[in-house]
């Protein structure tokens, strides 16, 4: 174990001299001493470099009864910006925020599945630099673009590992040509843990986020972060098998959860039940009314989903769910169907009542965590190490 460098100490500092201000709106140079606990000298240096990089600037005057008024400091929120990008395929999602993670612009689009990998690093290029062209920003301003694949990933080199669509990204080296093609660096991650980190829950409980997608992922979330698992990917659920006789997967193996049940699944087995295609969304609508084949259809995947939230629900401990991307809100019958299959598979071994509810994200919305996970980072404390005895 390394003791810490005089670095990392100067940025654990600053990084609590931000926070400090950023939950204050504003704050004196005092304030912030004793709000940090670090010494006034120290506290003015960091605000001065602050100051010059346009992080912080004086807002105002605060009162004082005697003396000269004390200068206010807040955080300049369009000091720097943030990117984040949601890739569902087809559906592909971008939002451009500032440091409070409010958007400054959206686009959403569709990227076809069977696209080359050229095609779809143009896409991304094309939409980060109409982005920055609309918002009047450059890209020395971005701190980073939070890019989210349906895939496993590998969080050192910015790929992604295995996919079962947008085949042509299988270990390409997408993060790191981004970062070439528009000077801003790049963090691949999957899309659901993303999603979690932009759906607005009570924040004070562990949750499951479960992204009801094309595929279907999952990012548990303990403690206010998303467990990553040992290499970023933990929550692939999707992927799990459901059902070894089930129907074949995109994947290869056979009864994945999500051949069962996903946005995908509910189309095809629609196709075939109905004899007529028609869009998941479609689908949702005619179980309301008078769609027979829809609601046998939707009501056998809720079936299938209910077990699987279930599975989890006993893996984890967690009892609060959020179902993000599911199109539908919690009267629809698609939902009370999956929450009454939750209910009847945890009968047995349950704790306390599972809590599921709709995820509240929705359009661009969905790429809001690509961003939030990179103003993160930029306010993250840098972990300090204890120094090691004798060492
Ligand atoms: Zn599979």
């Amino acid at each position: 174990m390394t003791a810490n460098s005089g670095v990392i100490v100067k940025k654990a500092n600053t990084a609590l001299v931000v926070n400090a201000v950023r939950s204050a709106g504003t704050m004196t140079i005092e304030e912030m001493a004793t709000g940090t606990g670090l010494s006034r000298p120290t506290v003015v240096s960091i605000v001065r470099a602050l100051e010059s990089q346009r992080i912080i600037y004086r807002s105002g005057l605060a009162p004082a009864e005697v003396g000269r008024q004390p200068n206010l400091y807040a955080i300049d929120v369009t000091a720097r910006f943030a990117i984040g990008i949601d890739i569902d395929g087809p559906p592909a999602r971008l939002v451009l925020t500032d440091l409070t993670g409010a958007a400054r612009h959206e686009a959403v689009w569709r990227l076809d599945n069977d696209a080359t990998y050229e095609e779809i690093l143009a896409t991304l290029v094309h939409q980060v630099e109409q982005a920055l062209r609309t918002a009047a920003i450059n890209p020395q301003q971005v701190m980073g673009i939070g890019l989210g694949l349906p895939a496993s990933v590998d969080v050192s080199s910015n790929r992604a590992v295995n996919l079962s669509r947008l085949e042509a990204l299988r270990d390409a080296p997408i993060g790191e040509a981004l970062h070439e093609r528009t000077q801003i660096p790049v963090s691949v991650r999957n899309d659901a843990h993303l999603m979690a980190l932009a759906e607005d829950s009570d924040k004070q409980e562990d949750y499951l986020y479960i992204a009801f997608r094309t595929g279907v992922g999952l990012a548990v979330v303990i403690d206010e972060k998303v467990f990553e698992g040992q290499t970023g990917n933990a929550g692939f659920i999707g992927h799990t098998t459901i059902s070894p006789t089930g129907p074949l997967c995109a994947c290869g193996m056979r009864g994945c959860l999500e051949a069962i049940v996903s946005k995908r699944a509910i189309v095809a087995n629609y196709a075939s039940a109905a004899g007529v295609d028609a869009p998941y969304d479609t689908i949702l609508d005619l179980a309301l009314h008078d769609g027979d084949h829809a609601l046998l259809v939707l009501d056998d995947a809720a079936r299938w989903f209910g077990l699987a939230i279930a599975n989890l629900i006993k893996i984890t401990d967690v009892y609060t769910v959020i179902l993000g991307d599911l199109g539908c809100d919690e009267t629809h019958p698609f939902f009370t169907a999956i929450a009454e299959a939750v209910a009847v598979n945890t009968a047995t071994f349950l704790r306390r009542p599972p809590r599921l509810r709709a995820g509240r994200l929705s359009g661009a919305q969905f790429a809001l965590g690509g961003a939030e996970f990179i103003i993160d980072q930029f306010f993250a404390t840098p972990r300090l190490r204890l120094k090691a005895d004798g060492g």
